[in-house]
């Protein structure tokens, strides 16, 4: 095997993190917002619309964080399954959370398409590769119920079928959904950038926010470039959220997500083993995704960190893509990146409020589709009620747009401040829980 001979996060060579050149500074602003990456920027772009001022602080470069890091996979997905929902929540909540995903998804790519974002979309469908044992009769009885409500057709592919969705005989068999797709992240990211300015929304990047008190009903927000009131604060900072916000911190677990990408293996080739040039996942607690690359000559895998080193870490990836495509075990690897994903500790997506500031956060690595539909929510919250003081109440008001993830409660653990430890642990925890599952591993 070959290791990455240029390191570094393959989306950046198209559409790179950029300094932001609006230097106007101003000490008051209607809505202030922590954090540019798509989360920010859909509350910042639908705010701005309507009429409010809005400043977006970014620490960093704008495109620094996960928005630019990621998959690019349209996944959009919680973590439990309906049955595992209608357990935890009972029936009619698991099927208004899996309702809000569906929306969610499409609200997405309604926006790529009326704002003719140029962010590579394309809308190939993923294969969830399953390796457990499984009940056919339940899977398709679920895909029914799915078909019929939402009038989308999950399938689950078996035997010879399967090589036409995968050049691979490493599953038993697999789930596809056509409505799940891939784009380009950094571009998706630099596309809002662009609406949000054209909006007025004011960016300051390399602008990190270090303190927020609450003042009268505003907030008095301290950043390492100067001081402002905003009557409104949103934060948006998910796995990047650092000791400024130590309520938010205490509740999130970030994990690292790593990715590789190979050289070029030209299309025909990368046809022959993703057919249908779609998406895939895994059915593991720690599986990889992996996808072709927008022009369909690369092949792109990633998962979980699982070692510190960066050539021990390169390596298993590289391993787990021999795993699934024996032809690329001496092929080269030419990009490999990381970054942060952040889970709740009951690992479902969030649109918090506390002391007055909103949360949308906690996307449990499918951000692509949850960071735009819960930034969006977070501002109309505050469209709708200018008097916010914690999301039921908002979502009470008949006027508020109700989200299912603003009503729940955001909690953390006795003595965790936000360096999860415990995270060696769950990872061998789950791992062993994918080998007793049994399959491939
Ligand atoms: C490797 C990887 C692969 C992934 N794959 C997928 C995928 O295929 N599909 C999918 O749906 N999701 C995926 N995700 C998850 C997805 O990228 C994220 O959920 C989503 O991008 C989060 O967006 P965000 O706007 O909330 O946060 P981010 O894009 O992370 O932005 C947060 C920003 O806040 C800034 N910030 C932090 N603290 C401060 C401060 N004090 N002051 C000012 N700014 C601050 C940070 O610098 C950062 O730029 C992946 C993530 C990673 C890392």
């Amino acid at each position: 095997m070959t290791e990455a001979k240029e390191a570094g996060c393959y989306w950046w060579a198209e559409a790179p993190p950029q300094t932001s050149e609006d230097g106007r500074w101003s000490s008051q602003a209607d809505i202030a917002i922590i954090g540019c990456g798509f989360a920010g920027l859909s509350a910042a772009i639908t705010l701005a619309r309507a009429g409010r001022q809005v400043t977006i602080f970014e620490k960093e470069a704008i495109g620094f964080g996960a928005s630019t890091r990621n998959g690019g996979i349209t996944s959009g997905n919680i973590r439990y399954n309906r049955a595992q929902l209608a357990q935890r929540f009972g029936h009619a909540k698991a099927d208004s959370f899996i309702d809000e995903a569906v929306a969610a998804r499409a609200t997405l790519y309604q926006f790529i398409k009326r704002e003719k974002i140029a962010c590579d979309f394309q809308l190939h469908g993923r294969l969830v590769g399953m390796s457990k044992p499984f009940e056919k009769a339940a899977i398709e009885a679920e895909n029914i119920a799915f078909a019929t409500r939402y009038n989308i057709a999950p399938r689950l592919i078996e035997t010879e079928e399967l090589q036409s969705y995968i050049g691979s005989s490493a599953y038993r068999a697999g789930l596809f959904r056509p409505d799940i797709g891939g784009i380009h992240p950094a571009k998706l990211l630099h596309e809002k950038r662009r609406l949000a300015l054209a909006a007025g929304v004011t960016i300051h990047s390399h602008c990190a926010v270090k303190n927020i008190t609450r003042k009268g009903a505003g907030f008095d927000i301290e950043t390492s470039k100067g001081r402002i009131h905003a009557e409104h604060l949103i934060s948006a900072t998910n796995g990047y959220t650092d000791k400024a916000q130590p309520w938010l911190r205490k509740r999130l677990v970030p994990v690292i997500s790593e990715i590789i990408v190979t050289e070029k293996l030209g299309s025909n080739f990368v046809k022959s083993l993703m057919p249908k040039r779609s998406m895939f996942g895994e059915d593991k607690e720690v599986g990889f995704y992996y996808r072709p690359t927008p022009d369909g000559q690369r092949i792109l895998l990633g998962g979980r960190r699982m070692h510190k080193q960066d050539a021990v870490a390169q390596a298993r990836l590289h391993q787990g893509l021999a795993g699934i495509f024996p032809e690329l075990e001496g092929s080269k690897i030419e990009h490999y990146w990381a970054g942060n994903v952040v889970f709740p500790f009951d690992q479902m997506p969030k649109l918090a409020v506390h002391d007055g500031i909103i949360y949308p956060t906690g996307f449990c690595g499918s951000g692509t589709v949850w960071a735009h539909w819960l930034g969006r929510k977070a501002a109309l919250m505050i469209l709708a009620n200018p008097e916010i003081n914690n999301a039921n109440e908002a979502a009470d008001n008949p006027q508020a747009p109700a989200s299912n993830f603003a009503e729940m409660p955001m909690r953390t653990l006795p003595f965790y401040s936000g360096k999860p430890w415990f995270m060696p642990l769950a990872m061998s925890y789950y791992r062993l829980r994918d080998r007793l599952a049994g399959g491939r591993y």
